[in-house]
């Protein structure tokens, strides 16, 4: 793709080198046993509130400290963070007791478990994208756990059962039906095919989808809110969804989007 696109060359590389972040430290995170009251779990899941919350993440905050560090810099390398913020990004990671509470408030209140709604007005730009990428390899890891001990098969809101978060791929199955995949934690879950997870449209006149030419992939734009999401169709499909290799194999089709006037 880096030669029949050569404009797509560095957004390749920098998504190749965040995997490959990921990828490392998820290796060192052990898959944890979450001990949670299995009433409580049924409880918060019919509520139609996520499970996962922060004090049972199996943090290693040494590690933790690691990714934060790795992602911005190739965030900032790829000029996707500005130097003002990396620096500030970089000496929160460095703060023995700032960075804890930080990263616990803002995970509560992004998965919607904590009553605070909105974001301290002195974060800097960008905080919140290198918190995904560094929680992720712990969440993913906690989500894999946790999946265990909860059906999700029920759940159909618009958010990830586990941590609350928004889906950022999605996968057709062969029965045609659609998973959405958290952009946080990576955990799937069936979602309406035609409905928009963002803002909840549900009126198709106001989906506007189309294919890569092979079929494998395929684009859902919202005419309403004007944000798309991806999706790999495994109905011909050899494999199943690879997340990380089919969000990178599908950044022409970012480019389409936004192209069409989606974000
Ligand atoms: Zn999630
Ligand atoms: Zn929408």
């Amino acid at each position: 793709m880096r030669v029949a696109q050569p404009e797509l060359a560095t957004a390749i590389d920098m998504q190749i080198a965040l995997v490959d972040v990921q990828r490392r430290v998820q290796s060192r995170v052990p898959l944890p046993w979450i001990q949670v009251d299995a009433e409580w779990l049924a409880r918060q899941h019919q509520a139609g509130r996520p499970v996962m919350r922060f004090r049972d993440l199996p943090i290693e905050w040494t590690d933790f400290r690691l990714a934060l560090r790795q992602n911005a810099d190739i965030l900032l390398r790829f000029e996707a963070l500005e130097r003002a913020d990396y620096d500030q990004i970089v000496a929160l990671g460095r703060e023995g007791n700032a960075l804890e509470p930080l990263v616990a408030q803002w995970y509560e209140r992004t998965a919607g478990l904590s009553d605070e709604t909105s974001a301290p007005p002195d974060a800097p730009a960008g905080l919140e994208q290198v918190l995904v990428l560094a929680l992720r390899p712990f969440l993913a890891r906690s989500t894999e756990s946790l999946g265990q001990q909860i059906d999700v098969s029920s759940w159909n809101r618009a958010v990830c059962p586990f941590c609350g978060w928004e889906p950022d791929f999605a996968v057709i199955t062969p029965s045609a039906d659609r998973r959405l995949i958290c952009g946080r934690c990576l955990a799937q879950w069936n979602f309406a095919p035609l409905d928009c997870p963002f803002c909840g449209n549900d009126d198709r006149a106001g989906i506007t989808s189309f294919a890569t030419r092979d079929g494998r992939y395929r684009v859902y734009g919202c005419d309403v809110c004007h944000r798309y999401l991806k999706a790999y169709d495994a109905r011909s499909a050899t494999r199943p969804v690879m997340v990380a290799v089919d969000s990178i194999a599908t950044l022409p089709l970012d480019a389409a989007a936004m192209r069409r006037g989606y974000k």
